[in-house]
């Protein structure tokens, strides 16, 4: 009785911990917060779980569950996703060269889950999680949102100033707060609203449409938070 979309969903919550911890087990507590997310009775996740990884049908080896957990996070669900077309480079064709390649590495860096335990955090709990896998939780609407743009920026910063003058690493950041911060500190004199201006890239973001606990589709990144948001509500 659990579809094959909840399925997908158990598998990549199964490989974020299983990244983390190195055994397939998932604390009882991590399985009862998957049965309430996904709306099913906690033994159905159990036996799933039980079934797939601790011990499955000879006819399933242990190396697919190997195989499983070197996917990546994002972008598992095949043809089911269809902006599986999004490319960095194609969706922004209007930056220089050099922009690009600064604005790509950035956002291939940022998509890499984090570790788990953030030394900076003392606190990792709260109904909003991340949908990247890195085990970020907050009990904070916005903050969640801001987290979930850190893995997929939505806009990005290039300074210009820095750009013009240290071309190596100009500062580059997908936060407004953070680049007015850095006009302030290493730009004195200008105007930091200004600087924030002219250096917008109008970097075009990508987005999974799919929503990873039902069958909706969004139309932006805007509809995915609120939709997301009100699953963990
Ligand atoms: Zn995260
Ligand atoms: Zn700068
Ligand atoms: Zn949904």
């Amino acid at each position: 009785n659990i579809t094959n979309k909840q399925k997908r969903f158990i598998q990549k919550w199964h490989r974020d911990f299983v990244k983390d911890q190195g055994n397939p087990y998932l604390s009882s507590e991590d399985i009862a917060a998957l049965a309430t997310l996904l709306k099913v009775p906690v033994y159905a996740v159990h036996e799933y779980i039980h079934r797939k990884y601790i011990s499955p049908p000879a006819a399933q080896s242990t190396t697919n569950f190997q195989l499983d957990a070197a996917q990546p996070h994002m972008n598992q669900t095949g043809s089911k996703n269809s902006n599986s077309g999004y490319s960095i480079r194609g969706a922004n064709a209007h930056l220089s060269p050099e922009d690009l390649r600064l604005v790509e590495a950035y956002v291939k860096g940022a998509k890499r889950p984090r570790a788990r335990k953030d030394g900076r955090r003392k606190k990792n709990e709260g109904p909003f999680q991340c949908t990247f896998g890195c085990g970020y939780r907050t009990e904070r609407a916005f903050d969640w949102r801001r987290h979930e743009e850190t893995h997929e920026p939505q806009e990005l910063w290039l300074c210009h100033l820095c750009r013009q003058t240290r071309e190596k690493s100009p500062y580059l950041v997908n936060r407004k707060d953070k680049f007015i911060k850095h006009a302030k500190h290493v730009h004195k004199g200008w105007e930091p609203e200004h600087l924030l201006s002219m250096s917008n890239t109008s970097f075009n973001a990508n987005m999974d449409p799919e929503c990873p606990f039902c069958d909706e589709h969004f139309n932006s990144w805007e509809d995915r938070c609120q939709r997301i948001l009100a699953h963990y509500e």
